[in-house]
């Protein structure tokens, strides 16, 4: 589903991604672990295609297409979804406007009409329920206020209504509760786990993986892949430290 070979990438001419290489095939879902520092973000901006990171090297192929050569709204559309490490908050915008507008951009990239208020507003209020996110939260300005653990969770709302193949999930974990936290693995399983969808789960910490299950652990260090293995490695990392299992 998404090939990742020697990858190169730089932000204000400095090299942050050094020759990384990643394949994840559909019905999996893969952690990237890694010190601060290493590139895990960089690689999740680079493969959702935010603007200032140039890619100098390699290749990325999704579902069989050059990821690279297409614009952040088209990948959406082709079904990847990025979440952010740190949520945007939009002070004049409602949660439900905002929702409805990404969903709409991606069915019109899509060559699909918008969705109706109604039926939109159902699916919204469904999704909301499902991750035990307050129906109010739907009529705030978008994220402004919100407790990490609510980000997390709208981030899970927004997630479920656009119903995307490849997820990449940026330190989703990061200042959750315990309930928080059980709430978004439990999202991650029931929106992503399936035969026809794959995740990337960007994590310091092995308790997210608690919920959600990897079927692979990667170690990113310096701007590379430096290590691959099953679920076990993020017990080793958390318990021994990069230092000691990355060398
Ligand atoms: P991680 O998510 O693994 O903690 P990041 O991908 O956020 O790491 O950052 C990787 C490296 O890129 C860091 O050394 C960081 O300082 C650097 N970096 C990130 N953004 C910029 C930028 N806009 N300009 C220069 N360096 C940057
Ligand atoms: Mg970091
Ligand atoms: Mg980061």
């Amino acid at each position: 589903m998404l090939k990742i070979e020697n990858l190169h990438a730089e932000i204000d001419g400095k090299e942050i991604l050094k020759g990384l290489s990643l394949e994840v095939n559909a019905g999996e879902v893969h952690a990237i672990m890694g010190p601060n520092g290493a590139g895990k973000s960089t690689l999740g901006y680079v493969l959702g295609g935010r603007p200032g990171y140039e890619v100098t090297a390699g290749s990325v192929t999704f579902a069989g297409k050059d990821l690279l050569d297409m614009e952040a709204d088209e990948r959406a559309a082709a079904g990847l979804f990025l979440g952010f490490q740190y949520p945007v908050e939009i002070p004049g915008i409602s949660n439900v406007q905002f929702l409805r507008e990404a969903l709409n951009a991606q069915r019109k990239a899509r060559g699909e009409g918008p969705v109706s208020g109604a039926d939109f507003l159902k699916l919204a209020r469904s999704q909301a329920d499902l991750l035990g996110m307050n129906q109010e939260m739907l009529k705030r300005p978008v994220n402004v206020g919100f407790s990490g653990g609510e980000k997390k969770r709208n981030e899970m709302v927004q997630m479920g209504i656009l119903g995307p193949k490849f997820a990449i999930l940026d330190e989703t974990d990061s200042g959750l509760d315990i309930d928080a936290l059980k709430a978004v693995g439990e999202g991650i399983n029931r929106i992503m786990r399936a035969p026809d969808k794959a995740v990337l789960l960007i994590t310091h910490y092995q308790r997210l993986l608690d919920y959600v299950q990897p079927d692979k652990v990667h170690v990113l260090a310096d701007g590379r892949i430096v290590k691959s293995g099953g679920p076990e490695l993020a017990v080793d990392l958390e318990r021994e430290g990069y230092a000691e299992v990355a060398a």
